[in-house]
């Protein structure tokens, strides 16, 4: 049980939340994040463990991250997140206000999941899974979701996509606007339908076929990089075209010429493996590539990948506390 109370608030609160103190605490900015860490211990990089972009104060941790922009996203909340004041207690102040109870409830539920799922990144290596942490913030407002969300998860992984039991699952997506700038993602899956990784990039693009090739070109080399983990792996791109050019290895329908290079690269690094399979899919299945896609696009530098920023914490024996 949460209690929330202070001249901020102008009336009291309660919330069933999994810590008591978890939002007392970041209210009043008394999260370890590693923003406040720096502060008080100075050998400890202020940056963000998740995304390596910004210093990770309690507004990137729980709003601004690219992993958390993406839960919030996710979570059909229909928070602005581009338009949030810049002060995390004042969006409490707003959320404690103008929001009805099960949105509210929701609301204070993912911020403490995406905490937790920080936590379990920073602490245990384990990986920051947003599908997870909306799925375990949902449970915790509406426990009789279990049997539901299993259900959505057995078909968005199995009778979508038709999925071999060993078989990983790359989403791929660019994005591109008319100055050129482009944003390509890649989101890996592990067989059991878990977040494994993912990887996005910015560069430039002549047109947005040239950008989404060169996210199927990131695509496949992660793809091919993941060889050694996985079996067998199956992308998923939204353009028909590509993937229709990609499986007959051949780049005649290819409409812009600067894609035709692009393509042709693709099918170069293909040329050696048999299992890798390029497939359609909807947009609407791409949700998460697509996002960070377009986030990568606005942003102002690559993204690390998950899990090479892990490899890097562990090798550089990042000093960790524990909090619980
Ligand atoms: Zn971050």
């Amino acid at each position: 049980m949460i209690f929330i109370c202070g001249k901020n608030f102008g009336r009291v609160q309660f919330y069933l939340l999994g810590s008591p103190l978890f939002l007392w605490r970041a209210i009043h900015n008394a999260l370890p994040t590693t923003h406040r860490l720096h502060k008080i211990f100075p050998h400890i990089s202020p940056i963000c463990i998740r995304c390596a972009l910004q210093e990770e104060d309690v507004q990137h941790l729980i709003f601004g991250c690219p992993s958390s922009r993406t839960v919030w996203f996710a979570s059909n909340m229909g928070l602005r997140i581009d338009q949030l004041p810049n002060d995390f207690s004042v969006i409490v102040k707003n959320i404690l206000n103008d929001f009805q109870e099960d949105h509210r409830k929701m609301c204070f539920s993912i911020m403490w999941q995406i905490w937790k799922g920080r936590c379990d990144f920073y602490f245990k290596a384990h990986q920051f899974d947003v599908q997870s942490v909306i799925e375990k913030a949902q449970l915790t407002v509406y426990p009789k979701l279990q049997n539901v969300l299993i259900k959505q998860r057995k078909q968005h992984f199995d009778d979508k996509y038709e999925l071999e039991k060993d078989m990983a699952l790359l989403i791929t997506d660019g994005s591109w606007d008319q100055k050129g700038n482009m944003g390509i993602a890649a989101v890996v899956y592990d067989p059991l339908g878990c977040l494994y990784n993912q990887v996005s990039k910015r560069g430039v693009a002549a047109d947005a076929l040239t950008a989404e090739s060169n996210a199927l070109l990131l695509a496949i080399q992660q793809a091919k990089s993941l060889l050694r983990v996985f079996t067998k792996i199956c992308i998923f791109s939204d353009s028909q075209i590509l993937v229709h050019c990609v499986n007959t290895r051949s780049v005649q329908d290819v409409p812009s010429w600067q894609a035709i290079q692009v393509v042709q690269q693709c099918i170069d690094e293909l040329s050696d493996v048999q299992t890798i399979t390029v497939k359609h899919a909807k947009r609407e299945a791409l949700l998460m590539a697509h996002t960070l896609a377009n986030d990568a696009r606005k942003g102002d530098g690559d993204r690390l990948c998950i899990s090479q920023n892990q490899q890097d914490l562990r090798a550089s024996g990042f000093f960790v506390w524990s909090l619980d």
